[in-house]
């Protein structure tokens, strides 16, 4: 695994260390913070690759730090939560979050979920990824153009409609990438979880479904009607180009 610097909110002092301990048996730079307030201060100090955020924190609503973290960083978000109502999960996916786990969970599993996120291609991008994972120089990945004014600029990891940047996170990022990469053609649920996350865990097509949504809404924003991205029923979603 390409190991970077990750970042740990948990004020369980167990469970913190215990996520530590994982993170940096996979090579990361581990920092921990105990609580939700200092979000702001700790994304500037550490610029994270990887951040794991409890949602039940003591001072702030882990969905209130989520928030924050979107503000300024594009680090994967993975939510650890102890809640088990699948809504308050969902609040997590549409404030920003990558994935989420329930407590009590393995380390396997983190460590699984941990390498899905960072096996997905990588390339140099905005605020809170420090530059670590710049590509050669000669890599260039060209621009994928999906007509209707949208472009992905891959290697700036950047996506536009008619040359405004559409502020996506990591997540919806790769998604989009995934989906325009076989334009035209299904994915079905399962496919989708298999190379954006890992191919087996519950709740995963809430997963699916709440990362395409977010998608959906900001480039609806972007440009009010224009669809790229449908849902096929009973299977999955297809990307078509517009003409
Ligand atoms: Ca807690």
């Amino acid at each position: 695994m390409q190991a970077g610097t990750a970042l740990v909110i948990e004020d369980d002092a167990d469970i913190r260390a215990l996520v530590a301990a994982v993170l940096a048996g996979s090579g990361f730079d581990v920092h921990q913070s105990g609580t939700g307030r200092e979000v702001e201060a700790l994304l500037e100090k550490h610029r994270p690759d990887l951040i794991t955020l409890d949602l039940g924190l003591p001072d702030v609503d882990g969905v209130e730090v989520c928030r924050r973290i979107r503000e300024t960083s594009d680090a994967y978000v993975i939510m650890l939560t102890a809640r088990t109502e699948e809504g308050d999960r969902l609040i997590g996916l549409h404030v920003g979050a990558d994935d989420y786990m329930s407590k009590p969970f393995s380390t396997r599993e983190l460590q699984a979920r941990v390498t899905a996120l960072f096996r997905r291609p990588r390339h140099p991008s905005g605020p809170g990824t420090g530059g670590n994972h710049a590509p050669p120089a000669s890599a260039v990945t060209p621009d994928l153009d999906l007509g209707g004014g949208l472009v992905i600029e891959q290697d700036r990891r950047e996506v536009k409609v008619n040359g405004v940047a559409v502020p996506l996170t990591r997540t919806e990022f790769d998604l989009l990438v995934l989906f325009a990469q076989r334009a035209g053609q299904v994915w079905d649920r399962p496919s989708i979880v298999r190379e954006m996350w890992q191919s087996d865990f519950q709740g995963s097509k809430n997963l699916v479904d709440a990362h395409v949504g977010n998608l959906r809404r900001k480039l609806d924003v972007a440009s009010p009607g224009a669809v790229w991205i449908h849902t096929v029923r009973g299977i999955g979603f297809r990307l078509d180009p517009l003409s």
